[in-house]
């Protein structure tokens, strides 16, 4: 991670006070204080004005906190049960202030909150985190293009490991294996293995049936690495493909192949979403189409943007995003075709490399 990477957030963070009409902000999503400040242990409190950012944690993370928190950043470390005193400092003067918080906060929290800063105005500004979390950094999307890369190798082995008489359960093993086996810290989800009917069902749990002949099979993963996820899709057949399959199949790869030829910064996630539903509903498989085209992926596996029917967001350069359209028959089957990708000034860079063909196993 670049030196100035955390220095550059909060800056960026701080640069959107005005619009939200806030002073300061409380931050208590550790996926949040993370992202801001660098601090991975499980209780955190950064707390941002114009001037400050101060960590609170508690003793149990002294040194790490110290040690993990960028410049610019100051760290208390303090027993939890002086909480008030431990707060004053930075608090007090928030008097009358416009104090931002996230929307996933609770009430009991709040409630605590406004105890340590009496008479501050609090407001939600959750937003504006997700919104800066949504845009990439050069370093980011460094680990990004790592996680792509451990998916695509996940899904070889999936590919290589699929035989008809295996248990959709059994692939999945393999699959949560490999995320670490593979140079990863693990699976970005619990991934999902879908065959012959189950893959009509976009988000089935593996369960105890054996692949067979002729079945179609959805497999979804994903893996992190430095702290990102990645998130791939591919359907293959297992011996054999029928001619329905293959009609659908040729249909969903048209469809990811026209958004990503058509997305283009300053679109909104509605009109990514169309450029693949559009495709799906000219060759009368529209009503399969039952899920959004995608999402943003980082730090967590489902951020902002949204690439959906009801998608204001507007997509921007450095946007990591999934085009994943799909086509579910009830009692015939199902696929779907999800490739991670990167808007670019100009449309969009695909960052997974496993081929798209129709596979038969
Ligand atoms: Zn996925
Ligand atoms: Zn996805």
């Amino acid at each position: 991670m670049a030196a100035n990477e955390f220095a550059d957030r909060l800056k960026k963070f701080r640069s959107r006070f005005a619009d939200l009409k806030i002073d300061a902000a409380v931050v208590m999503n550790r996926v949040n204080t993370r992202y801001l400040s660098g601090f991975a242990g499980s209780f955190s409190i950064l707390a941002v004005d114009g001037k400050r950012a101060v960590l609170f944690t508690d003793s149990r993370y002294a040194e790490a906190a110290s040690r993990e928190a960028p410049e610019g950043v100051e760290v208390r470390c303090q027993p939890r049960e002086k909480a008030l005193e431990y707060y004053r400092d930075f608090f007090a003067p928030l008097k009358g202030k416009r104090v931002g918080h996230e929307s996933s906060i609770t009430v009991a929290e709040l409630d605590r909150l406004k105890k340590y800063a009496r008479g501050a105005k609090w407001t939600p500004a959750e937003s504006a985190i997700l919104k800066l979390r949504a845009v990439k950094s050069e370093s980011e999307l460094k680990s990004v293009r790592k996680a792509a890369k451990l998916a695509d190798a996940m899904m070889h082995l999936a590919v290589e490991t699929a035989r008809a008489g295996m248990p959709e359960s059994e692939l999945s093993k393999a699959i949560r294996r490999a995320s670490e086996d593979l140079g990863g810290t693990g699976e970005s989800f619990e991934n999902i293995v879908a065959s012959g009917p189950n893959s009509s069902s976009p988000h089935h749990t593996p369960g105890k049936r054996k692949l067979k002949s002729g079945d179609p099979v959805t497999v979804d993963l994903g893996g992190v690495v430095e702290g990102y996820c990645s998130d791939l899709t591919r359907t293959f057949a297992i011996g054999k493909a029928s001619k329905k399959f293959t009609e659908i199949y040729g249909v969903c790869l048209e469809a990811n192949e026209a958004a990503i030829a058509g997305i283009r910064p300053g679109m909104t996630g509605k009109e990514a979403d169309a450029l693949a539903r559009n495709a799906i509903e000219k060759a009368g498989f529209g009503e399969y189409f039952g899920h959004s085209l995608g999402h943003g992926v980082g730090i967590e596996i489902h951020e902002q943007p949204r690439l959906a029917t009801t998608s204001a967001d507007i997509l921007e350069p450095g946007m990591v995003i999934t085009i994943e359209p799909g086509i579910y028959i009830p009692g015939v089957g199902g696929v779907r075709i999800e490739d991670l990708a990167v808007v670019t000034a100009k449309g969009v860079a695909v960052l997974s490399k496993t081929p798209k063909n129709l596979l038969v196993v």
